[in-house]
């Protein structure tokens, strides 16, 4: 068993010793909204949104954007589990802004292994068995943070499958200070409409 498996299945047994009433919480989120988030190892929704099990659901991918698959996952959030407000949370310093389409499909293209990144740019370290399908994939990567979270409350509130009553706030997380800072615009555009 890899080292990180054990201390993951050892982590899990202490939970468990400690998981006390949680069995019996419902499976709607009892706080009735959703986050969009970065997958981001520094960012812990559960944290810096003061989150209990049961509370709300995350919805993470790479940059916390308002992909297909995401927006999904909010729909079904609403329509089937109860969630009345939605937050788009992206962040400073994201990796998403470190790249761009061409960057990471030429780097697929020449060989699938962890890249490396000087501080300006991206190479391979070996050379062999890439694949050219990263230069059909939308990686959805980011320029701008605020215009991102602007981008993505203006996609969901837009969205056919998602109704005008929910109001969608839109906010950066600032990585040195742990702060949330709202996008006025993002929130002023995913406004609830009546
Ligand atoms: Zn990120």
């Amino acid at each position: 068993m890899s080292q990180i498996v054990s201390e993951i299945l050892a982590a899990n047994a202490n939970y468990v010793s400690q998981f006390g009433e949680k069995g019996k919480l419902a499976l709607p989120p009892a706080r009735r909204f959703a986050i969009l988030t970065c997958m981001d190892a520094r960012l812990d929704p559960a944290k810096y949104a003061g989150l209990s099990e049961g509370d709300a659901h995350v919805i993470r991918n790479a940059g916390g954007r308002a992909s297909d698959d995401a927006i999904h996952s909010l729909v079904i959030s609403h329509k089937l589990l109860g969630t009345l407000e939605w937050f788009v949370i992206h962040h400073s310093n994201c990796g998403m802004e470190l790249f761009t389409d061409d960057v990471i499909a030429d780097l697929l293209d020449d060989d699938l292994g962890t890249a490396k990144f000087d501080g300006k740019a991206w190479s391979n370290s070996h050379h062999s068995g890439g694949h050219a399908a990263g230069h059909f994939v939308k990686w959805h990567t980011i320029a701008n943070q605020a215009a991102s979270v602007l981008q993505d409350v203006r996609r969901i509130r837009e969205h056919p499958l998602v109704p005008a009553g929910i109001p969608i706030y839109g906010y950066v997380y600032d990585v040195h200070s742990g702060r949330l800072e709202e996008v006025k615009e993002a929130t002023a555009a995913g406004r609830a409409k009546k």
